[in-house]
C-alpha cells in the first residue's frame, strides 16, 4: 500500500496542482491540515482535495478559518488572512471545514498515526529533538505523521539511538526525491513538509509517499508555479508578505 502524505497546503492552488500532477501510484491520501489560511485559493483547493482524501486532520488554520475558534493568538498577518479566508468560503466548504476531526487519527492502515502539530497537542510545534521526546515516548503506533512545522524532515528513535532526518536534494529548482529506508524496530515522526508555504529555505512543493510494503518514505519536493501564486495573494489584498515568502521558501 502506498499512501500520499500531505501537509499545510493552506490554500495554494498552483502547489497542491503540481503534487497531485507529480505523484503517481497512491493507493490513500492523508492529509495532516491547515487546507486553508494564507494562500489565495481556499475554496479551489478543498474542492480538489476533499474527493481524493481518505483522512483529513483539521489544522488550527483549518479551525480559525471557519470561525471554530478566534484568530486573536494569530500574528498580524495571519489573523489578516484567515479573516479574509472566512468571507471568501463557500457556505458548504465553511461547514466541511468545521466538521473535521482534531487529530491524533489512525487511518485504515495499522501502525500509523496521522496529527496535525504535536500528537499530544495539535497546537505544539514539534521543530527540535526536545520538542519530539514526549511524542516518541507516548506513541502507540511505530509512525506518527505531522504537519504544522512546514518544515521537511522528522525524528527517529530506537532505545537509546536519535536521530533527526533531514532529506537532501541533488538541486535546487527541478524535482527530487530521497528515500528513507525505516529501519525495523524504531518509532518515527515523520513530517511530509509543507504543500504551500515551505519554511526549510526551499521553496518547492513538498510531500512524501509511504510504502508500506517497500518499508520506506519517499520525501519529495516538486517546483510549481509560484508567480502564479503569488500573483494571486497580491490581486485578494492579502498581506505582500504573504506572496514574498513563497519564492524564499520560509
Ligand atoms: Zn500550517
Amino acid at each position: 500500500m502506498r499512501a500520499l502524505v500531505l501537509s499545510d497546503i493552506h490554500g495554494n492552488l498552483e502547489a497542491l496542482q503540481a503534487v497531485l500532477d507529480a505523484a503517481s501510484g497512491w493507493d490513500a491520501l492523508w492529509n495532516l491540515g491547515d487546507i486553508v489560511g494564507y494562500g489565495a485559493s481556499p475554496n479551489e483547493v478543498i474542492d480538489l482535495i476533499r474527493p481524493l482524501s481518505s483522512l483529513t486532520v483539521r489544522g488550527n488554520h483549518d479551525r480559525v478559518c471557519c470561525g471554530l475558534t478566534s484568530p486573536n493568538g494569530f500574528n498580524p498577518v495571519a489573523r489578516a488572512a484567515a479573516l479574509w479566508t472566512r468571507e471568501e468560503l463557500t457556505a458548504e466548504n465553511t461547514e466541511w471545514l468545521r466538521a473535521l476531526e482534531q487529530g491524533p487519527l489512525h487511518p485504515a492502515q495499522p501502525g500509523v498515526t496521522c496529527a496535525h502539530g504535536s500528537p499530544l497537542n495539535e497546537d505544539q510545534y514539534i521543530l527540535s529533538m526536545r520538542d519530539a521526546w514526549a511524542p516518541l515516548q507516548q506513541m502507540t503506533t511505530s509512525i506518527t505523521f505531522f504537519g504544522h512545522t512546514h518544515l521537511q524532515g522528522g525524528f527517529s528513535q530506537k532505545e537509546h539511538d536519535w536521530h533527526e532526518l533531514r532529506p537532501a536534494y541533488a538541486s535546487a529548482n527541478e524535482a527530487g526525491s530521497w528515500v528513507f529506508e525505516i529501519p525495523a524496530e524504531t518509532r518515527q515522526l515523520i513530517n511530509p513538509g509543507s504543500v504551500g508555504q515551505p519554511r526549510d529555505y526551499d521553496w518547492r512543493a513538498a510531500y512524501a509517499i509511504y510504502d508500506t510494503e517497500a518499508a520506506t518514505i519517499t520525501f519529495h519536493r516538486v517546483p510549481y508555479d509560484v508567480v502564479r501564486a503569488q500573483g494571486r495573494i497580491l490581486m485578494a489584498g492579502l498581506p505582500e508578505r504573504l506572496a514574498l515568502r513563497l519564492r524564499e521558501g520560509r
